[in-house]
């Protein structure tokens, strides 16, 4: 297996260590052999792996699975405008972010590595503690010292070990990838292992089977690291090049205007993003590890990043829940950004639009609850 760098070219040999480039870059699976066409699918297996020849990971060697379900994609009626939701709340730790957990931490045990670790407080730290626990594995999640408890609670209730650290996010980061060293613990972070968006591709696989076996016109997702994006872009792309589909989706990645990296190199604005607060918690990240690469992979298929106010979240969150869907604030970014698509006229009534709801309510009712409070 072969890691490359998409920003200075360099090829790695993959290796359960290597997890970035020298450069700094972030690594990406070198495989064109994983592509899936519709006779590879196993049609009587209900779960991810029924794309399984689209991942780095043979079927018989999968040994950690919640026989995680195809995710549901009904339609609802959004701004006078038909749209579908992909409930990715339903996944088995209630968030989207279990699909590339469930690669990475396959491919690792079949390695024979059992001790992990990952720096997040929230659904990247619960996914890979729930896969973990699953397959009996010891995880260490770094966390930045004085975390609210929030989604840590679902983390250490998977039995996961939380490491608080002092100092700044990328301090947080470092103790994790050193972990090989302190704790003899694997990095598997999300935002940096090359092989979660191999996992995250499985949306767009879904999303082509619901649709009838064509691509939507439209996927619009919240953008933090930009890993969902670019797992939809990955999944896409290679039914593109299998003949399975004849256009891309146009990829919308929708931000915080509090917090917005993405937007801003998006439009060549080269002022510096600030560290603000935004209900949007998931997504407040100040710099993905993959930007230039995501960056790139939205402007091919014409799609954009845009961003959205706190106030439209806000009533993107409580409309959705209005409409029988109760979603993470995060999560509602990207329906307050389809409203802002739709009003400019970018989005069309008469096209396949699919909003991603990346995580569950439940799994902020405290941050909910005290925005109930303020109306
Ligand atoms: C992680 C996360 C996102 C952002 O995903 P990226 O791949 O980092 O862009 C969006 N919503 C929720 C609920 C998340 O947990
Ligand atoms: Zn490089």
């Amino acid at each position: 297996m072969q890691y490359l760098c998409m920003l200075c070219q360099k090829k790695h040999l993959a290796s359960p260590t290597q997890i970035k480039c020298d450069c700094g870059g972030a690594l990406w699976l070198n495989d064109s052999s994983l592509g899936l066409t519709k006779r590879d699918i196993i049609s009587h297996d209900f779960t991810l792996w029924r794309y399984c020849k689209a991942y780095p990971i043979n079927r018989e060697d999968v040994q950690v699975s919640f026989d995680e379900t195809i995710t549901p994609m009904p339609q609802l009626e959004w701004d006078n405008t038909p749209i579908f939701a992909k409930m990715d709340s339903l996944m088995p730790t209630g968030s989207f972010k279990a699909r590339g957990a469930a690669i990475v931490i396959n491919y690792l045990k079949k390695q024979g590595i059992d001790c992990f670790a990952e720096d997040s407080s929230g659904n990247g730290g619960s996914a890979y503690a729930g896969y973990c626990a699953k397959g009996g594995l010891k995880l260490n999640v770094f966390i930045p010292a004085g975390t609210a408890a929030g989604k840590v609670v679902q983390t250490k209730m998977y039995g996961a070990n939380c490491i608080e650290i002092e100092g700044s996010r990328a301090d947080v980061a470092n103790a994790a990838i050193d972990s090989i060293h302190t704790h003899g613990s694997y990095y598997v972070g999300h935002n940096w292992h090359p092989l979660f968006i191999e996992g995250v591709k499985s949306i767009a696989y879904e999303i082509w089977e619901q649709n009838n076996y064509q691509a939507p016109d439209n996927i619009v997702a919240p953008a933090g690291n930009g890993s969902l994006i670019a797992g939809a872009y990955l999944g896409f792309k290679a039914l593109l090049q299998q003949g399975e589909i004849t256009k891309m989706p146009r990829l919308f990645g929708i931000q915080s205007a509090a917090v917005n990296p993405f937007v801003k190199q998006f439009n060549h604005d080269t002022s510096p993003v600030a560290p603000k607060n935004t209900i949007a918690e998931g997504i407040r990240i100040m710099r993905s590890s993959r930007i230039t690469e995501i960056i790139q992979f939205v402007r091919e298929t014409h799609g954009q990043f845009i961003s959205v106010s706190e106030s439209q979240i806000k009533d993107a969150l409580f409309k959705m829940g209005q409409k029988g869907f109760f979603i993470e604030p995060t999560s509602a970014t990207a329906f307050a950004g389809i409203s802002k698509l739709i009003s400019a006229g970018v989005i069309k009534p008469d096209e396949k639009t699919v909003g991603v709801i990346t995580g569950h309510g439940l799994k902020a009712t405290d941050n909910i609850s005290s925005l109930m409070n303020e109306k």
